[in-house]
């Protein structure tokens, strides 16, 4: 992490948004939390201040709830499908307006690189929205025919929207996460209110006041900054939320669904994962040790679909184990806002703790460091990538999530066998298989339990592509058309016409 030249200026848009008194958007308004108390956002590559953004609380819950309710049962069912839609449209484009912006933002409060999220992060949050544009004119029903004796029936379905949806979202791609949940529930005419991370608020209070200049009326967007005890706890238990929509912890998904229990409010969850990545000792091994890199170490390990668990045929494990290592040690890390930094510090204090405590009992049970295993430097909560090898399945390196950059290889012997291993986890949010023979390919897409398989390809990402978990990985999918059943119910009518 040495000194050079490639710093990027912050722009001055940014300094100001930074600097600002934030306040977050309740009922077309931005606003102080009602108890007036705020809480610190930090930057990951020197720990220090980023912004005091509002801390918002039961009651400021109570009062985006009772906006989104006006909204969802005036304003915005004034507005055609045709509408709704030219407004998601008209986000995808402020949102490539302020792309530059949007990528600093995010370095700065998340952590990642700034490169990376001017690629990843922000073209993909305005894509979401331009798909889900698209959707608002096509929420349609059928028409169903009945096998009433004598007939004398005509019945059709409605699709309707669910009404009022808290969303809860985590840290690790802010304004992306925002987009996956905005971006459905407003194309279907729902209204929302979004709780967002506490470790990374900035980028959807922005996001917040773009919402407001593309013209939505009041209370169909609030985003409410706060904790996840007081906040989020409060939007999941909310008796008049329809619909809660949360991405985070397995753990705490576990606390959504108690708490929505008390209204029966619908769920839809996107957890967490230990998902395997599958090398055959026939697939091409130039891209499948980069590609394996790649699913480890993409956003610093950060992503709930990681390929954490790397199994490698037995004949070729050396050879990838080794490669795998070479790429991960030629890694730059550094500060997000450095045009050549490749990985930045994980997001916040707790997470460094957290994956250094994987990385010691990972140590403690026999696991072997190949590469890195522990904390870079002393300031700034940097981790260098890993490769762990001699894991065996009862350690807890194998089992849980780290959500670092720590991968554990782990040899097989017989290439009909690795499915039952890699199936072996509570969760089954992705998984990745790297081979030339298309029938084991498309066996191992069959065989996998897994919401997503990559063949010959990892964390690979579009608005039409469903993603969402088997098993402890999640309740229903994001993206796509299926993740507008997220959001909407379905009315049957049925008419008696002679
Ligand atoms: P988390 O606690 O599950 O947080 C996710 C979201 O839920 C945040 O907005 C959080 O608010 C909120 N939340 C926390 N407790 C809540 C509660 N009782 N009721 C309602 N909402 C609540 O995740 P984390 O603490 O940030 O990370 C812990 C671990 O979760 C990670 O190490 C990783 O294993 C996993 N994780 C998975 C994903 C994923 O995409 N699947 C993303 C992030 C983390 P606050 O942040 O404001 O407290
Ligand atoms: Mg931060």
């Amino acid at each position: 992490m040495e000194e050079n030249s490639t710093l990027v200026e912050t722009l001055p848009s940014v300094r100001g948004f930074i600097s600002r008194r934030h306040k977050m958007l309740i009922d077309g308004k931005m606003v102080d939390a009602a108890s007036g108390k705020t809480f610190a956002s930090y930057n990951p590559a020197t720990g220090e201040v980023l912004a005091q953004v509002p801390e918002g609380d039961k009651e400021d819950i109570d009062r985006a709830v009772s906006a989104a309710r006006r909204a969802f049962e005036g304003s915005w069912r004034k507005f055609t499908p045709s509408q709704r839609g030219q407004l998601l449209w008209k986000i995808s484009e402020l949102i490539e307006r302020h792309a530059d912006e949007f990528a600093q933002i995010e370095s700065l409060d998340n952590g990642k690189p700034v490169a990376v999220a001017r690629v990843a992060d922000v073209p993909l949050a305005a894509d979401l929205f331009r798909y889900m544009a698209g959707w608002a004119t096509k929420i349609e029903g059928n028409t169903i025919p009945l096998s009433i004796p004598g007939g004398g029936y005509f019945a059709y379905t409605l699709r309707e929207p669910v009404g009022v949806a808290g969303q809860i979202i985590p840290w690790n791609f802010p304004l992306l996460m925002a987009a996956w949940k905005l971006g459905p529930a407003l194309a279907v005419g729902c209204t929302v209110v979004l709780k967002v991370a506490e470790q990374t608020p900035l980028s959807a209070l922005r996001l917040a006041e773009l919402i407001q200049e593309a013209g939505f009326p009041a209370g169909v967007v609030n985003v409410v900054t706060g904790f996840g005890e007081t906040a989020g706890a409060a939007l999941a238990a909310h008796p008049a939320v329809d619909k809660i929509a949360f991405t985070g912890s397995t753990e705490v998904g576990k606390l959504i669904v108690q708490a929505a229990a008390g209204n029966l409010k619908k769920v839809s969850l996107e957890l967490g994962g230990k998902s395997p990545n599958v090398v055959f000792k026939d697939a091409d091994l130039e891209t499948a040790i980069p590609g394996a890199a790649n699913a480890i170490f993409f956003n610093h390990g950060q992503c709930c679909c990681a390929g954490s668990r790397l199994y490698v045929e037995k004949d070729v494990f050396d050879q990838v184990v080794q490669g795998v290592a070479e790429q991960g040690k030629q890694i730059k890390l550094g500060p997000g806002m450095d045009l050549s930094t490749q990985m930045g510090p994980l997001v916040s204090t707790e997470q460094l703790d957290r994956v250094c405590g994987y990385l010691q009992s990972g140590r403690q049970e026999g696991a072997k460091a190949v590469i890195g295993g522990g904390r870079v430097g002393d300031r700034g909560y940097f981790v260098a990538p890993t490769v762990l090898t001699d894991v065996k399945p009862d350690m807890k390196v194998y089992q849980e999530e780290i959500f670092g950059p720590v991968v554990a290889a782990i040899p097989f012997s017989d290439p009909n066998e690795v499915e039952a291993a890699a199936n072996q986890t509570i969760y089954g949010l992705a998984a990745g298989v790297w081979t030339r023979d298309i029938g084991k390919a498309h066996s191992m897409a069959e065989k996998l339990r897994a919401g997503t398989v990559w063949i010959n390809c990892y964390n690979v990402f579009d608005a039409a592509l469903p993603f969402g978990g088997y098993k402890q990985s999640g309740w229903g999918r994001e993206m796509g058309h299926e993740v507008l059943e997220n959001y909407t119910e379905t009315k049957s009518v049925c008419v008696r016409i002679r």
